[in-house]
């Protein structure tokens, strides 16, 4: 008749809110990490704040499409900028 014991009766209902304080003070060194904010502990435990980072990834990479910061070359984006502007002289172009 203990079938609520299943869930387990120890399991905090209020998280610290120290350590979602902290951990969100991190986010912004996290995020220039590779190993960083995904393979945090606290984002296993805390459903708030796994949910922050997913909306902070995808957020920041938006912003890296919008803001290439890390261009590759210029001229990949003049090929793509022209591939788009011009999509019907592109056979034309092919002359080598
Ligand atoms: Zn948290």
């Amino acid at each position: 008749m203990n079938a609520a014991n299943k869930i387990s009766p120890n399991a905090p209902k209020q998280r610290a809110e120290q350590d979602c304080h902290s951990f969100q003070a991190q986010l912004p060194e996290l995020f220039d990490t590779d190993t960083g904010v995904t393979g945090h502990p606290h984002l296993a435990d805390c459903k708030d704040c796994a949910a922050l980072v997913r909306d902070l990834e995808y957020i920041a990479a938006q912003a890296k499409l919008l803001l290439p910061l890390h261009d590759p070359s210029p001229t990949v984006w003049n090929n793509i900028q022209s591939a788009l502007s011009h999509p019907d002289e592109d056979s034309n172009h092919k002359n080598a």
